[in-house]
């Protein structure tokens, strides 16, 4: 017998569970399917894990600097399985906090496979979802008004390049790393390529960084990815930009070598193990599209602004669509995916408006678009400028590289992007974001009394840059 529900959600991740919890205050009947663990990659396999890891890397090297601040400490010793102790402790406590939420918005979940059968005559659109069991249980049948796929995705690799769980390895299974190896080569200089090596490297291990594009972070504005390359590099992480792998001179003995062509040279790189970070591919196998009339362009599902595929009672939200794949973006699709199904008033998420953030050392942060895309969109440009190094907080904090980058619009003085390296730059690019969705321009940023000693005072003073005015630079 099936189960009928107002809403069957494929994949209890931050996509899909946020959007079962918004679609219950609508009063839904909602049911999740999850193949794996709620929460998702970005609980278990992301944000999540890689930021504690990244907080007890930071920890280790702040400890060994202490002694500039006059903390006299004996040489700190990194014990590697507490760290990992501590990111499972973590993930455990928000784990068993979105089960609680399941449990307290009466959310049925069903730990198993989800695939769309499609409709029959027992079963109008948009058809049957079964759920596999692992354990060869027989299958549920659920019969949902409407479908929401987060499916979510998983880490691409490059041809030549498949994980083997040791040797080669995604960051899936660098996270679960017992032990720390001496040295480790990353291909892909992407977000999540630059927060394993500024970890690694705090960590102590020696970090080889091969970038096919000629920056690093392809996607953010060049002045923040030289800055980026600059600190890291000055940390000791080798940086290598247009290295082109060969992926078919790959030995494994004891460790990897692996050679590069980088201009008209060949060379040879070593190292104990090799991460690939070279993007992430949709999650759209066995989950049935072939039973719908579901679209896909460049391995990912399509959806209009209000997230319907061509079935109009199937809806797609998260990694699973592709675009900015993060997941505060993952939920608020999922809301708005819901609310649209229940017919209330959407608005149309503006991409422009969300902040993205690398969690490196130094941090870096971004709202809008780049310089460059600024310029091939047409745009006449005023940049404002402000250094850390300028901000009494940030030398109190002992952590001054870095600067604001705010890009505006000559003719309307409108803010185009937003870019920031330096100190707890994640936990300030919000007010960019706020600043975006207001429309506000540099001067209303400007004439925001920011409180005195803050970092945030140095977006005051780039807002200020913009017309020349700034006060300490
Ligand atoms: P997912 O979180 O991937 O969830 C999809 C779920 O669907 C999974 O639980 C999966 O098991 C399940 N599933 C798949 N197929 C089926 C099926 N057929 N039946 C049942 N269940 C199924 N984003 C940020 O915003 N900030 C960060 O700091 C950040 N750091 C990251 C670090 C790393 C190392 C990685 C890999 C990613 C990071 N991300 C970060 C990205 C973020 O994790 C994703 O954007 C986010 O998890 C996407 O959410 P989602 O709900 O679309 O998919």
């Amino acid at each position: 017998m099936a189960t009928e529900y107002d809403l069957v959600i494929l994949g209890g991740g931050t996509g899909g569970y946020v959007s079962a919890i918004r679609a219950t205050q609508l009063g839904m009947k909602v049911a999740i399917v999850e193949k794996s663990e709620l929460g998702g990659t970005c609980l278990h396999r992301g944000c999540i894990p890689s930021k504690a890891l990244l907080r007890s890397a930071e920890v280790f090297q702040q400890t060994k600097k202490a002694d500039a601040f006059g903390v006299e400490v004996n040489e700190p010793v990194l014990n590697f399985s507490k760290v990992q102790q501590r990111k499972n402790e973590i993930i455990e406590q928000l784990h068993k906090g979105v089960q609680g939420l399941m449990k307290k918005g009466k959310i049925d979940v069903y730990q198993g496979f989800g695939r769309i059968l499609g409709p029959s005559i027992f079963s109008p659109m948009p058809g049957t979802i079964s759920v596999e069991y692992e354990n060869g249980n027989e299958n549920d049948m659920l019969l949902p008004k409407n479908v929401l796929i987060a499916t979510g995705s998983q880490p691409n690799t490059l041809p030549g390049l498949d994980f083997d769980g040791e040797y080669l390895i995604s960051s899936n299974e660098a996270l679960e790393m017992k032990d720390l190896p001496k040295s480790m080569l990353i291909v892909g200089g992407g977000v999540i390529g630059i927060e394993w090596a500024s970890m690694l490297n705090d960590f102590g291990v020696d970090v080889t960084v091969l970038e096919f594009q000629k920056q690093i972070l392809p996607t953010e504005d060049k002045d923040i990815a030289k800055e980026m390359e600059k600190q890291l590099k000055k940390r000791g992480v080798n940086i290598i930009t247009g290295a082109n792998v060969q992926t078919d001179t790959i030995e494994k003995n004891n460790g990897i070598v692996i050679e590069a062509v980088i201009g008209d040279k060949k060379e040879r790189f070593e190292a104990d193990r090799l991460l690939v970070s070279v993007g992430r591919k949709a999650n759209i196998q066995n989950i049935g599209l072939e039973n719908t009339e579901i679209q896909i362009s460049n391995h990912t599902i399509d959806t209009n602004a209000f997230y319907q595929t061509k079935e109009s009672d199937i809806y797609a939200i998260g990694d699973v669509i592709g675009g900015m794949q993060l997941a505060h973006v993952a939920s608020h699709e999922g809301i708005a995916a819901v609310e649209h199904m229940a017919g209330e008033y959407t608005q149309e998420i503006d991409y422009q408006t969300v902040s993205s953030c690398i969690y490196a050392s130094p941090e870096a942060a971004s709202v809008g678009l780049t310089e460059t895309q600024a310029k091939e969109e047409g745009y006449d440009l005023v940049i404002g400028k402000f250094p850390f190094k300028a901000v009494g907080k940030a030398l109190v904090y002992g952590e001054s590289d870095g600067f604001v980058k705010i890009i505006t619009d000559k003719k309307t003085q409108d803010l185009i992007g937003v870019h920031m390296i330096g100190p707890h730059v994640t936990d300030m690019i919000t007010e960019a974001g706020l600043a975006k969705v207001l429309d506000a321009t540099a001067w209303e940023i400007s004439q925001t009394i920011h409180p005195h000693p803050s970092l945030s005072e140095i977006i005051g003073e780039a807002a200020l840059a913009v017309d020349g005015l700034q006060i300490h630079g």
